[in-house]
Protein backbone atom coordinates (compact mmCIF):
# COMPACT_ATOMS: atom_id res chain seq x y z
CA UNK A 1 0.00 0.00 0.00
CA UNK A 2 0.89 3.53 -1.08
CA UNK A 3 -0.05 6.62 0.62
CA UNK A 4 0.80 9.86 -1.50
CA UNK A 5 1.04 12.75 0.86
CA UNK A 6 1.29 15.64 -1.91
CA UNK A 7 2.80 18.64 0.21
CA UNK A 8 6.11 20.53 1.18
CA UNK A 9 7.22 23.02 2.63
CA UNK A 10 8.82 24.41 -0.08
CA UNK A 11 9.79 22.66 -3.34
CA UNK A 12 13.23 22.39 -3.71
CA UNK A 13 14.53 23.13 -7.58
CA UNK A 14 15.41 19.70 -8.96
CA UNK A 15 12.42 17.81 -7.79
CA UNK A 16 9.56 16.53 -10.47
CA UNK A 17 7.22 14.66 -7.80
CA UNK A 18 3.97 14.77 -7.70
CA UNK A 19 4.23 17.40 -4.66
CA UNK A 20 3.10 21.48 -4.05
CA UNK A 21 4.31 23.76 -1.86
CA UNK A 22 1.72 24.78 0.93
CA UNK A 23 2.55 26.80 4.41
CA UNK A 24 2.38 24.36 7.04
CA UNK A 25 -0.40 26.45 9.00
CA UNK A 26 -2.69 25.63 5.86
CA UNK A 27 -1.94 21.67 5.46
CA UNK A 28 -5.66 20.18 5.68
CA UNK A 29 -4.57 17.32 8.18
CA UNK A 30 -7.84 16.14 9.12
CA UNK A 31 -9.75 16.42 5.51
CA UNK A 32 -6.56 14.83 3.63
CA UNK A 33 -7.43 11.69 6.21
CA UNK A 34 -11.17 11.52 5.31
CA UNK A 35 -10.10 11.73 1.10
CA UNK A 36 -8.12 8.58 1.75
CA UNK A 37 -10.36 7.00 4.03
CA UNK A 38 -13.45 7.75 1.49
CA UNK A 39 -10.70 6.24 -1.51
CA UNK A 40 -10.01 3.42 0.56
CA UNK A 41 -13.83 2.51 0.71
CA UNK A 42 -14.48 3.15 -2.65
CA UNK A 43 -11.55 0.53 -3.43
CA UNK A 44 -13.34 -2.18 -0.59
CA UNK A 45 -13.83 -4.74 -3.80
CA UNK A 46 -10.43 -5.00 -4.64
CA UNK A 47 -9.28 -5.87 -1.14
CA UNK A 48 -10.10 -9.10 -0.45
CA UNK A 49 -7.98 -12.46 -0.63
CA UNK A 50 -5.18 -9.92 -0.42
CA UNK A 51 -2.38 -9.59 2.14
CA UNK A 52 -1.49 -6.54 3.87
CA UNK A 53 2.57 -6.59 3.35
CA UNK A 54 3.34 -2.89 3.70
CA UNK A 55 2.72 0.19 4.31
CA UNK A 56 4.67 3.29 2.85
CA UNK A 57 3.67 6.77 3.69
CA UNK A 58 5.17 9.25 0.67
CA UNK A 59 5.27 12.36 -0.75
CA UNK A 60 5.84 15.09 -0.86
CA UNK A 61 6.73 15.09 2.94
CA UNK A 62 4.49 13.34 5.55
CA UNK A 63 6.10 14.01 8.31
CA UNK A 64 4.40 17.57 7.87
CA UNK A 65 1.11 15.60 8.88
CA UNK A 66 -0.08 15.04 12.40
CA UNK A 67 0.85 11.62 12.97
CA UNK A 68 -2.54 11.29 14.59
CA UNK A 69 -3.86 11.91 11.29
CA UNK A 70 -1.49 9.17 9.68
CA UNK A 71 -2.32 7.26 12.30
CA UNK A 72 -5.64 7.40 11.66
CA UNK A 73 -5.45 6.60 7.99
CA UNK A 74 -2.48 4.15 9.27
CA UNK A 75 -5.21 2.15 11.31
CA UNK A 76 -7.94 2.16 8.74
CA UNK A 77 -5.80 0.51 6.39
CA UNK A 78 -4.66 -1.94 8.69
CA UNK A 79 -8.70 -2.57 9.24
CA UNK A 80 -9.39 -3.12 5.89
CA UNK A 81 -7.40 -5.72 4.93
CA UNK A 82 -8.45 -9.67 5.94
CA UNK A 83 -4.69 -10.81 6.49
CA UNK A 84 -1.86 -8.90 6.97
CA UNK A 85 1.81 -9.77 7.28
CA UNK A 86 3.42 -10.96 10.76
CA UNK A 87 5.95 -8.18 10.50
CA UNK A 88 4.41 -4.95 8.92
CA UNK A 89 6.76 -2.95 7.41
CA UNK A 90 5.31 0.49 8.05
CA UNK A 91 7.55 3.42 6.79
CA UNK A 92 7.23 7.63 6.62
CA UNK A 93 9.21 9.57 4.67
CA UNK A 94 10.55 12.47 6.28
CA UNK A 95 12.52 15.67 6.12
CA UNK A 96 15.00 16.54 8.68
CA UNK A 97 13.43 20.29 8.80
CA UNK A 98 9.81 18.53 10.03
CA UNK A 99 10.93 15.59 12.05
CA UNK A 100 11.56 15.91 16.04
CA UNK A 101 12.51 13.13 18.34
CA UNK A 102 8.54 13.77 19.83
CA UNK A 103 7.44 13.47 16.24
CA UNK A 104 9.38 10.30 15.58
CA UNK A 105 8.23 8.50 18.71
CA UNK A 106 4.23 9.82 18.23
CA UNK A 107 4.74 8.09 14.63
CA UNK A 108 5.99 4.70 16.72
CA UNK A 109 3.17 5.01 18.55
CA UNK A 110 0.98 5.30 16.02
CA UNK A 111 2.42 1.86 14.37
CA UNK A 112 4.89 3.28 12.18
CA UNK A 113 8.40 1.25 12.08
CA UNK A 114 10.60 2.83 10.01
CA UNK A 115 11.65 6.10 8.72
CA UNK A 116 13.21 7.17 5.61
CA UNK A 117 14.79 11.24 6.28
CA UNK A 118 15.33 12.68 3.00
CA UNK A 119 19.56 13.97 4.02
CA UNK A 120 20.97 14.30 0.85
CA UNK A 121 23.85 15.89 1.74
CA UNK A 122 25.73 16.51 5.48
CA UNK A 123 27.58 19.78 3.62
CA UNK A 124 25.73 22.86 3.79
CA UNK A 125 26.83 24.58 0.65
CA UNK A 126 25.58 21.51 -1.18
CA UNK A 127 22.21 21.20 0.60
CA UNK A 128 21.97 25.55 0.00
CA UNK A 129 22.32 24.54 -3.82
CA UNK A 130 19.43 21.57 -3.59
CA UNK A 131 17.30 24.23 -1.93
CA UNK A 132 16.75 22.55 1.47
CA UNK A 133 15.61 24.04 4.14
CA UNK A 134 17.82 21.60 6.77
CA UNK A 135 21.53 22.46 7.67
CA UNK A 136 24.20 19.72 7.74
CA UNK A 137 23.92 19.91 11.47
CA UNK A 138 19.76 19.34 11.28
CA UNK A 139 20.09 16.61 9.61
CA UNK A 140 22.05 14.80 11.98
CA UNK A 141 20.11 15.26 14.87
CA UNK A 142 16.81 13.91 12.87
CA UNK A 143 19.21 10.80 12.30
CA UNK A 144 19.62 10.65 15.95
CA UNK A 145 16.28 11.45 16.96
CA UNK A 146 14.64 8.85 14.50
CA UNK A 147 17.10 5.94 15.73
CA UNK A 148 16.58 6.42 19.10
CA UNK A 149 12.67 5.92 18.41
CA UNK A 150 12.37 3.92 15.65
CA UNK A 151 13.59 0.26 15.02
CA UNK A 152 14.56 0.90 11.31
CA UNK A 153 15.31 4.29 9.56
CA UNK A 154 16.71 5.14 6.65
CA UNK A 155 18.37 8.20 5.11
CA UNK A 156 18.45 9.64 1.17
CA UNK A 157 22.17 10.85 0.03
CA UNK A 158 22.90 12.53 -3.54
CA UNK A 159 25.60 12.55 -5.11
CA UNK A 160 26.65 14.82 -8.64
CA UNK A 161 26.72 18.00 -7.19
CA UNK A 162 28.75 20.74 -8.79
CA UNK A 163 31.93 20.94 -7.02
CA UNK A 164 31.23 18.32 -4.36
CA UNK A 165 34.13 16.09 -4.20
CA UNK A 166 34.68 12.41 -3.45
CA UNK A 167 36.06 13.27 0.18
CA UNK A 168 33.01 15.10 0.70
CA UNK A 169 30.66 12.00 0.06
CA UNK A 170 33.04 9.35 1.87
CA UNK A 171 32.86 11.66 4.51
CA UNK A 172 28.76 11.86 4.37
CA UNK A 173 28.60 8.56 4.10
CA UNK A 174 30.63 7.53 7.82
CA UNK A 175 28.59 10.10 9.45
CA UNK A 176 25.08 8.94 8.25
CA UNK A 177 26.37 5.30 9.33
CA UNK A 178 27.98 6.90 12.27
CA UNK A 179 23.95 7.72 13.31
CA UNK A 180 23.11 4.20 13.77
CA UNK A 181 21.30 4.12 10.65
CA UNK A 182 21.13 0.91 8.78
CA UNK A 183 19.76 1.77 5.17
CA UNK A 184 20.97 4.83 2.29
CA UNK A 185 19.32 4.73 -0.60
CA UNK A 186 22.33 7.17 -3.05
CA UNK A 187 20.78 8.91 -6.30
CA UNK A 188 22.71 10.64 -8.56
CA UNK A 189 21.31 13.77 -8.91
CA UNK A 190 19.57 14.33 -12.23
CA UNK A 191 18.55 16.96 -14.16
CA UNK A 192 14.43 16.87 -15.26
CA UNK A 193 13.04 18.80 -17.73
CA UNK A 194 9.74 20.12 -15.84
CA UNK A 195 12.06 21.21 -12.76
CA UNK A 196 13.81 24.57 -11.80
CA UNK A 197 16.81 22.94 -11.99
CA UNK A 198 16.14 21.63 -15.51
CA UNK A 199 14.92 25.45 -16.92
CA UNK A 200 18.52 26.71 -15.58
CA UNK A 201 20.05 23.92 -17.32
CA UNK A 202 18.40 25.02 -20.90
CA UNK A 203 19.37 28.10 -20.17
CA UNK A 204 23.10 27.80 -19.66
CA UNK A 205 22.69 28.66 -15.99
CA UNK A 206 23.41 25.57 -14.48
CA UNK A 207 26.55 23.72 -14.31
CA UNK A 208 26.32 20.01 -13.94
CA UNK A 209 28.88 17.74 -13.14
CA UNK A 210 30.21 15.47 -16.08
CA UNK A 211 29.28 12.13 -16.53
CA UNK A 212 32.02 10.29 -15.75
CA UNK A 213 32.23 12.20 -12.21
CA UNK A 214 28.90 10.23 -11.62
CA UNK A 215 30.37 7.39 -12.62
CA UNK A 216 33.31 7.50 -10.50
CA UNK A 217 31.07 8.48 -7.30
CA UNK A 218 28.87 5.31 -7.82
CA UNK A 219 32.07 3.43 -7.26
CA UNK A 220 32.82 4.93 -4.30
CA UNK A 221 29.91 4.64 -2.34
CA UNK A 222 29.93 0.76 -3.35
CA UNK A 223 33.05 0.78 -2.39
CA UNK A 224 32.24 2.66 1.19
CA UNK A 225 29.29 0.57 1.87
CA UNK A 226 30.89 -2.57 1.54
CA UNK A 227 33.82 -1.82 4.02
CA UNK A 228 30.50 -1.24 5.84
CA UNK A 229 29.54 -4.66 5.33
CA UNK A 230 26.63 -3.60 3.93
CA UNK A 231 25.08 -4.83 0.81
CA UNK A 232 24.46 -3.07 -2.26
CA UNK A 233 21.01 -4.45 -2.95
CA UNK A 234 19.54 -2.55 -5.55
CA UNK A 235 21.47 -0.02 -7.98
CA UNK A 236 20.67 3.06 -6.01
CA UNK A 237 19.99 1.21 -2.31
CA UNK A 238 22.31 -0.02 0.31
CA UNK A 239 21.72 -2.03 3.64
CA UNK A 240 23.09 -3.58 6.57
CA UNK A 241 21.61 -7.36 6.33
CA UNK A 242 18.04 -7.75 6.89
CA UNK A 243 17.59 -4.21 6.88
CA UNK A 244 16.35 -3.92 3.44
CA UNK A 245 13.08 -2.16 2.08
CA UNK A 246 10.37 -4.93 2.16
CA UNK A 247 8.08 -2.38 0.22
CA UNK A 248 10.30 -1.47 -2.52
CA UNK A 249 11.65 -4.83 -2.94
CA UNK A 250 8.02 -5.94 -3.40
CA UNK A 251 7.62 -3.46 -6.11
CA UNK A 252 11.04 -5.10 -7.93
CA UNK A 253 9.80 -8.27 -7.52
CA UNK A 254 6.54 -7.27 -9.86
CA UNK A 255 3.89 -7.47 -6.57
CA UNK A 256 0.77 -5.72 -6.29
CA UNK A 257 0.31 -2.58 -4.60
CA UNK A 258 -2.56 -0.03 -4.11
CA UNK A 259 -2.27 3.79 -3.94
CA UNK A 260 -3.94 5.90 -2.32
CA UNK A 261 -3.93 9.86 -2.37
CA UNK A 262 -3.36 12.51 -4.65
CA UNK A 263 -0.95 11.23 -7.72
CA UNK A 264 -0.90 8.09 -6.05
CA UNK A 265 -0.01 5.26 -8.46
CA UNK A 266 -1.53 1.48 -8.08
CA UNK A 267 -1.25 -1.70 -9.65
CA UNK A 268 -3.10 -4.83 -9.36
CA UNK A 269 -3.22 -8.41 -11.26
CA UNK A 270 -6.74 -8.94 -13.50
CA UNK A 271 -5.74 -12.56 -13.40
CA UNK A 272 -2.86 -14.16 -15.50
CA UNK A 273 -1.87 -12.02 -18.29
CA UNK A 274 -3.27 -9.28 -17.11
CA UNK A 275 -2.85 -6.00 -15.09
CA UNK A 276 -4.36 -2.66 -14.39
CA UNK A 277 -2.45 0.29 -13.14
CA UNK A 278 -3.94 3.86 -12.23
CA UNK A 279 -2.80 7.13 -11.45
CA UNK A 280 -5.25 9.60 -9.16
CA UNK A 281 -6.00 13.48 -10.45
CA UNK A 282 -2.42 14.77 -9.13
CA UNK A 283 -4.40 17.27 -7.94
CA UNK A 284 -4.58 17.85 -4.17
CA UNK A 285 -7.61 20.16 -4.16
CA UNK A 286 -9.52 18.29 -6.80
CA UNK A 287 -8.47 15.03 -4.64
CA UNK A 288 -9.85 16.76 -1.50
CA UNK A 289 -13.51 17.29 -2.82
CA UNK A 290 -14.29 14.04 -5.04
CA UNK A 291 -14.65 10.27 -3.85
CA UNK A 292 -11.80 8.60 -6.23
CA UNK A 293 -10.67 10.43 -9.11
CA UNK A 294 -8.60 7.83 -11.38
CA UNK A 295 -7.38 10.29 -14.07
CA UNK A 296 -5.23 7.48 -16.28
CA UNK A 297 -6.00 3.76 -16.31
CA UNK A 298 -3.82 1.46 -18.67
CA UNK A 299 -3.86 -2.37 -19.22
CA UNK A 300 -1.10 -4.08 -18.94
CA UNK A 301 -0.76 -7.46 -21.76
CA UNK A 302 1.61 -10.13 -20.97
CA UNK A 303 4.38 -8.63 -22.70
CA UNK A 304 4.07 -5.13 -20.85
CA UNK A 305 4.27 -7.30 -17.80
CA UNK A 306 7.69 -9.34 -18.93
CA UNK A 307 9.18 -5.68 -19.96
CA UNK A 308 8.33 -4.36 -16.56
CA UNK A 309 9.48 -7.43 -14.95
CA UNK A 310 12.70 -7.77 -16.33
CA UNK A 311 13.26 -3.56 -15.32
CA UNK A 312 12.47 -3.93 -11.73
CA UNK A 313 14.42 -6.90 -11.13
CA UNK A 314 17.36 -6.83 -13.09
CA UNK A 315 17.87 -3.54 -10.67
CA UNK A 316 18.59 -5.89 -8.26
CA UNK A 317 20.85 -8.42 -6.31
CA UNK A 318 18.54 -11.45 -6.55
CA UNK A 319 17.56 -10.58 -10.40
CA UNK A 320 14.18 -11.48 -11.61
CA UNK A 321 12.78 -14.65 -10.92
CA UNK A 322 11.41 -16.42 -14.55
CA UNK A 323 9.09 -18.80 -13.40
CA UNK A 324 7.05 -15.83 -11.24
CA UNK A 325 7.47 -13.61 -14.21
CA UNK A 326 5.99 -16.32 -16.28
CA UNK A 327 2.67 -16.83 -13.74
CA UNK A 328 2.21 -12.92 -13.64
CA UNK A 329 2.54 -12.61 -17.62
CA UNK A 330 1.11 -15.87 -18.46
CA UNK A 331 3.83 -16.59 -20.67
CA UNK A 332 7.44 -17.38 -20.91
CA UNK A 333 9.38 -14.11 -20.11
CA UNK A 334 12.41 -15.55 -22.38
CA UNK A 335 10.08 -16.99 -25.47
CA UNK A 336 10.89 -14.83 -28.39
CA UNK A 337 14.08 -12.57 -26.86
CA UNK A 338 16.48 -15.85 -27.09
CA UNK A 339 18.99 -14.87 -28.90
CA UNK A 340 19.19 -11.18 -27.05
CA UNK A 341 19.51 -13.11 -24.04
CA UNK A 342 22.15 -15.68 -25.15
CA UNK A 343 23.87 -12.40 -26.53
CA UNK A 344 23.83 -10.49 -23.10
CA UNK A 345 24.69 -13.53 -21.14
CA UNK A 346 27.72 -14.46 -24.30
CA UNK A 347 28.87 -10.98 -23.11
CA UNK A 348 29.06 -11.21 -19.49
CA UNK A 349 25.91 -8.56 -18.99
CA UNK A 350 23.73 -11.21 -17.95
CA UNK A 351 24.10 -14.28 -15.62
CA UNK A 352 21.38 -16.91 -14.76
CA UNK A 353 21.17 -20.49 -12.86
CA UNK A 354 17.98 -21.21 -14.95
CA UNK A 355 15.87 -20.19 -12.74
CA UNK A 356 16.60 -16.29 -12.35
CA UNK A 357 18.40 -13.55 -14.65
CA UNK A 358 20.65 -11.49 -12.92
CA UNK A 359 22.97 -8.29 -14.55
CA UNK A 360 26.50 -9.26 -12.27
CA UNK A 361 26.96 -5.51 -10.22
CA UNK A 362 30.30 -4.84 -11.91
CA UNK A 363 28.06 -4.11 -14.96
CA UNK A 364 25.22 -2.34 -12.90
CA UNK A 365 26.62 1.14 -14.50
CA UNK A 366 25.72 0.37 -17.87
CA UNK A 367 22.15 -1.35 -16.79
CA UNK A 368 20.01 0.63 -18.82
CA UNK A 369 21.71 -0.28 -21.74
CA UNK A 370 21.93 -3.82 -20.58
CA UNK A 371 18.11 -4.23 -20.53
CA UNK A 372 17.18 -1.97 -23.56
CA UNK A 373 19.40 -4.77 -25.62
CA UNK A 374 16.57 -7.26 -24.34
CA UNK A 375 13.58 -6.02 -26.49
S1 LIG B 1 11.06 17.83 0.01
FE1 LIG B 1 11.25 16.01 -1.32
S2 LIG B 1 9.24 15.76 -2.30
FE2 LIG B 1 9.32 17.86 -1.43
S3 LIG B 1 9.99 19.15 -3.11
FE3 LIG B 1 11.84 18.56 -1.96
S4 LIG B 1 12.60 16.67 -2.97
FE4 LIG B 1 10.47 17.03 -3.69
Amino acid sequence: MYIHFPWCARKCPYCDFATEPLRVGELPHEAYTDALLRELDARADDLPGRTLKSIFFGGGTPSLWKPAELGRALSAIRAAFDVEVERLEVTVECNPSSLTRKNAALLREAGVDRLSIGVQSLRDSHLDFLGRLHDADRAITALRDAVAEMPRVSADLMFGMPGQSEAELSKDIARVADTGVRHVSAYALTIEEKTMFGSLHRAGKLRVAPEEQYASMFELVETRFAELGWIHYEVSNYAAKGEESRHNLHYWRGGAYLGLGAAAVGCLDRGPGSAERWRNDPNPRRYLSETTLVTETEMLGPEEIIRESLMLGLRTIEGTCLADTAERAGKNPVQGREQEIETALGRGDLVSDGQRLRVPQSRWLKLDGIVRDLF
